[in-house]
């Protein structure tokens, strides 16, 4: 099994070791990455210029990994990845150092790179972790991360799952995405020459719903969510053309 990984951590991210680390069980591994941070980049593509692609080094507590690093966004990395090596069976994506749940998935780098698989195509995974008052202890989470991995790839018929991973996980749940509105707020302040400057703030609404992925984590489950490409509302699409109809000459009933 060929097996590609990227995040929005950037190539240097100890979670991105950690995760080549243990899909490396699966089968071949190969790394390509953002150069720098590119975290909240979403589903970004670099379009008005040329991208590298620079081999490097990944390595982790036990191995070292085939490696190359790319000055564009996550979803830069998955398309270079894939046209510089055939044939990947899966795309992973992580282990982000941050959850990505609920309205998060709008923003996440670490899911689009996953998204972009799915896009061209292939399987993508992304595996997500809470950073606390510590860096994530990869070694802990490791095993549960093999796990949601050994489930998954047995599936046949999963183009994009998001991946959860709380600090001490105490099982597996597959959820859905919360849409739970968040606190996006801006906050403005000063920089050191007395220029104002903001800060966009998210903050997710604590309330959540059973069986989501924000529910999950709370109940220290590994939340595992099946996501789909087609964004379309099928109720709203019924209700629109009942309606309103569809037609060359405009609103046909
Ligand atoms: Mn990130």
């Amino acid at each position: 099994m060929r097996i590609l990984i990227s995040n929005d951590d950037g190539i240097y991210s100890p979670g991105l070791a950690a995760l080549a680390e243990v899909a490396s069980k699966f089968g071949e591994v190969r790394v390509v990455a953002p150069d720098v941070e590119q975290s909240s980049m979403s589903h970004a593509i670099t379009s008005s210029r040329p991208l590298s692609y620079r081999r490097t080094v990944v390595a982790s507590f036990t191995g070292r990994f085939e490696a190359y690093r790319v000055n564009g966004t996550p979803a830069d990395c998955v398309a270079l990845g894939a046209h510089n090596w055939e044939k990947i069976d899966v795309v992973l994506s992580g282990i982000n150092l941050g959850t990505n749940l609920g309205s998060a998935v709008w923003h996440s780098g670490t899911l689009a790179a996953a998204k972009q698989a799915a896009l061209l195509g292939l399987r993508g995974i992304a595996f997500s972790t809470p950073v606390t008052d510590s860096e994530p202890d990869f070694r802990a989470i490791a095993p549960w991360v093999e796990r949601s991995l050994t489930m998954l790839l047995a599936e046949k018929d999963l183009p994009l799952v998001n991946v959860n991973v709380p600090v001490k996980p105490a099982g597996i749940c597959w959820t859905r995405q919360s849409v739970q509105h968040y606190d996006g707020r801006v906050v403005p302040g000063t920089d050191p020459m007395g220029r104002a400057h903001y800060w966009y703030t998210v903050v997710p609404i604590t309330e959540f719903e059973e069986g989501t992925d924000r529910w999950a984590m709370e109940k220290r489950l590994v939340s595992v969510t099946p996501l789909r490409l087609d964004l379309t509302d099928d109720a709203l699409l019924a209700a629109g053309r009942k309606h309103h109809g569809c037609g060359g000459d405009g609103v046909v009933g």
